[in-house]
């Protein structure tokens, strides 16, 4: 009877790992699944703005001695598509890194300073005002600071892009949490395109977006850096009213 408990024990543990190992495997296949789709996406999007140097590239050739207009638009044409490629290679890495590390420099730091900081530097860059709104007169985190300051100028950067009047940046704390929300009353995201705003590559309208210089990696990148403080992200928009972005992050990591 023993021996038949015995068995029974064994079966059932047989049991448990195959479910264990069919999860992995499954994890797995959609790593790779969405390693592929990445390296697709990413040709496409490195293959886009290098047809356009390209074909400009030839023009400056055959017309470009003799025709002054044709020079400048290739010119021009050339610089703003190498631009792009310097900024999508840029966020390429940044994503890059953000999904291999799975540590953080864990500092303890004022997010108040750091919001005023980054602030100054995208208003100074954009002239753009941001405001920093606060009850307390720090808020303090546990957390990686260089990712964090990443984190907002992904958010602030989106908000100068895709609206025109002054940003709101929120911080607080209570209960552990450390809340921090970046709001703009720019172009709002349409309600269908909400749930896909985490995407690699996704851009709402991508002729809108190509044209603001946006990669569609940004808040992906902006994701992973929450993931990794355990926190949580949040988007609340409305179409041609603007859009505020919710972050939540444990006090203490
Ligand atoms: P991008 O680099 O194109 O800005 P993101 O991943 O940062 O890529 O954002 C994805 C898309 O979400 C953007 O292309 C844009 O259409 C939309 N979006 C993000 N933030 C805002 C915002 N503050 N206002 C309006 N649309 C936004």
């Amino acid at each position: 009877r023993q021996i038949e408990l015995h068995q029974r024990d064994q079966s059932a543990e047989l049991l448990q790992l195959a479910r264990a190992f069919n999860q992995m495997i499954n994890r797995l296949d959609r790593t790779f699944e969405r390693q592929k789709q990445f390296v697709a996406d990413a040709s496409h999007e490195l293959k886009t703005p290098l047809t356009v140097i390209s074909s400009y590239a030839g023009m400056l050739k055959r017309w470009g001695r003799d025709d002054e207009n044709v020079r400048d638009e290739a010119i021009e044409a050339i610089s703003n598509e190498a631009q792009r490629l310097q900024n999508l290679t840029k966020s390429m890495l940044m994503l890059a890194q953000a999904e291999q590390e799975d540590w953080l420099k864990v500092e303890s730091f004022d997010l108040v300073q750091l919001a005023d900081e980054t602030a100054d530097m995208l208003h100074m860059t954009f002239q753009r005002m941001i405001r920093v709104h606060t009850g307390k007169q720090d808020v303090r985190l546990n957390g990686d600071k260089d990712k964090i300051r990443q984190l907002l100028v992904i958010l602030l950067d989106n908000a100068i892009k895709y609206s025109k009047e002054a940003i709101d940046i929120t911080l607080s704390v209570s209960k552990g949490v450390v809340r921090m929300s970046v709001a703009d009353k720019g172009i709002g995201i349409p309600d269908d395109e909400m749930p896909f705003l985490f995407e690699r590559f996704f851009r709402v309208d991508g002729a809108r977006s190509r044209s603001t210089g946006g990669s569609g990696l940004g808040l992906s990148i902006a994701q992973r850096i929450v993931e990794l403080h355990e926190g949580q992200i949040d988007v609340f928009s409305k179409h041609g009213k603007g859009t505020t972005i919710t972050v939540a992050l444990p006090q203490k990591k």
